[in-house]
């Protein structure tokens, strides 16, 4: 699975590589991942048995300023994944052209499984065997599947242990109280919203009772699906994943965290009709926001997805060869690229914050916020327009051609 995200994102790679015409030189550059890192390491679990871990943090691409991208705790991690998420990464820094490059990291592990001590622990650990390549000017790491505000505070203070004094900058994601920003918490949920907002601007579809399916209820989609209610859409379907529950009047979302929170899943829950993921990505809707785990539409289901807009609030949520299938049918993919870019673009906001030491209002967080994605969606569906080829495509173009364009102006060294 993870290394088919991988080809995935290089057969992308090489297809806009085509378009720009740029040489072999330049290709191999780009194709590859500039820092990979592996490490084994031993965390004592609450019952005294050592167990040893393995995390990964890539660093892909530096050409445009520091590595940004998040960590993640997930079973299935491993490099060829990272990888592919690290280049994710530079893509989407560049869309949506902020000055970063892209990193990603992650522990193989199942969070769910360790005692918030135990958790302390790996955490404070993998920070440790990091910490050789993180640093505000050199690698900025921030919450991805499996980690949270809280993990990030331990990063924050392992590192600032080391050197001595505070760092804030060394993270993004984290707690307000520490120097995390207003509004990150739900930036790529938002950030979903304002896209999904341009692409039925696009269609000539009104949010206004729009029918609207959100896959994985984290802090993607459980955000996206509360401020699409916001707006004025109709949730008609949402899952975690153990499943999801279905409503075509639409889901009281309300009632359905609280359910959530007080059973760990939506499975019980009596506002509506339970349902598997693969029957929701099927579901006739207005607006699919996949924002779960990678992979998920394939050239198996493509063409049952019945959905006229998907947003990628997910890394990776769509399978190279399922694109054609779905530009046949006439659905219009805002890619992840693009779409789930508001998280990083406040994280961007925090970075700017922390190095400043002064902090700006939620407000203020919000309308940047939703003014760069606007604009960075306008110059993909411009690109997507004048090239004739799809949004992933032409947000592929416009984030290569930036990445290609700093390594060509800075110069091959020495
Ligand atoms: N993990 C998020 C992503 O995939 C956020 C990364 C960041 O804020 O650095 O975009």
């Amino acid at each position: 699975m993870a290394s088919n995200a991988l080809e995935s994102t290089l057969h992308q790679l090489d297809k806009v590589s085509d378009r720009l015409g740029l040489d072999d030189g330049l290709r191999a550059v780009l194709r590859s991942c500039k820092r990979e890192f592996t490490t084994s390491f031993p965390v004592r679990r609450d019952d005294g048995r050592i167990q040893v871990f393995t995390g990964y943090r890539v660093q892909h691409s530096l050409a445009r300023g520091p590595a940004k991208g998040g960590i993640r705790y997930h079973p299935q991690v491993d490099l060829d994944e990272v990888k592919a998420l690290a280049m994710l990464m530079t893509w989407k820094c560049a869309v949506v052209n902020i000055p970063y490059g892209g990193a990603k990291g992650g522990v193989a592990c199942d969070p769910k499984t360790l005692s918030h001590a135990e958790l302390e622990r790996l955490t404070r650990r993998f920070a440790t065997e990091i910490s050789i390549l993180i640093g505000p000017d050199r690698d900025i790491p921030a919450p991805d599947m499996g980690t949270d505000e809280q993990v990030m505070a331990w990063i924050m203070d392992t590192y600032s242990m080391h050197q001595g004094y505070s760092v804030p900058g060394v993270v993004t994601g984290k707690p307000v109280n520490i120097g995390g920003t207003a509004g990150r918490r739900e930036a790529t949920g938002r950030g979903c919203l304002v896209v999904a907002q341009e692409a039925a601007h696009h269609k000539g579809l009104s949010l206004q009772g729009a029918s609207v399916v959100v896959q994985g209820f984290g802090n993607v989609g459980a955000v996206a699906a509360r401020l699409m209610a916001e707006a004025g859409c109709r949730v008609i379907a949402v899952s975690d994943s153990q499943g999801g529950v279905f409503s075509p009047h639409g889901l009281d979302l309300v009632a359905l965290s609280k359910h959530k929170r007080e059973a760990g899943t939506m499975i019980g829950f009596s506002g509506g009709d339970a349902i598997t993921n693969s029957q929701l990505l099927e579901l006739p809707c207005d607006i699919l926001i996949p924002a779960a785990i990678e992979e998920q539409i394939t050239v198996r289901n493509a063409r049952h997805v019945r959905a006229r807009i998907i947003v990628e609030g997910a890394n990776g949520p769509t399978q190279a060869e399922a694109d054609p299938i779905l530009k046949d049918k006439g659905v219009l993919v805002v890619p992840d690229i693009l779409a789930n870019a508001g998280g990083v673009m406040v994280s961007y906001f925090e970075w700017v914050q922390d190095t400043q030491s002064l902090f700006w209002e939620e407000a203020e967080v919000n309308r940047r916020m939703e003014m760069a994605m606007t604009r960075a969606f306008d110059e993909v569906f411009e690109m997507g327009e004048r090239e004739k080829m799809d949004l992933r495509s032409a947000a592929y173009m416009l984030g290569v051609r930036r990445v290609a364009d700093a390594i060509a102006t800075r110069g091959i060294y020495p």
